[in-house]
């Protein structure tokens, strides 16, 4: 039995803010978010994956298309919860947790988590700054 680890980035563009930010964070502002996920497994024997990343792809992008050009924002960001509720027409996403880079790396792999033998998904804000969950 031989184990390996592949990796499927995704990207998308979403807005979100931090109301409790003092600085430039709370300001309505967005970000080219990039996610690496990675799955562990057995390689097959008679295909040489672990898993298709054709399957993969499909398991994740749903979740990546319901997240791209939304707004993420925490329950009780009042400004947040007021325009969304005024503009229902709007995509958006309402958390329970900060919508940090830290809890949407978090809420991909509890997402996948079930579909997909997923052991770590890293989120990247930008180029520099990223955050990674491989679970509890
Ligand atoms: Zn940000």
């Amino acid at each position: 039995m031989v184990e390996s680890e592949i990796v499927k980035t995704f990207s998308w563009v979403m807005g979100h803010r931090l109301a409790f930010h003092k600085i430039g964070c709370s300001n309505i502002h967005g970000h080219n978010y990039t996610a690496k996920v990675t799955v562990r497994g057995e390689i097959d024997e008679s295909t040489g994956f672990v898993m298709d990343f054709k399957d993969l792809k499909k398991a994740v992008m749903p979740l990546i298309d319901e997240m791209d050009h939304s707004f993420m924002y925490h329950m009780s960001d009042r400004l947040m919860c007021d325009i969304f509720k005024e503009n229902p027409e709007l995509k958006s996403i309402q958390m329970t947790v900060q919508p940090t880079a830290e809890n949407i790396a978090r809420y991909i792999f509890d997402k996948i988590k079930d579909d997909i033998p997923v052991i770590r998904v890293k989120v990247y804000e930008t180029a520099t700054c990223c955050a990674q969950y491989r679970g509890k």
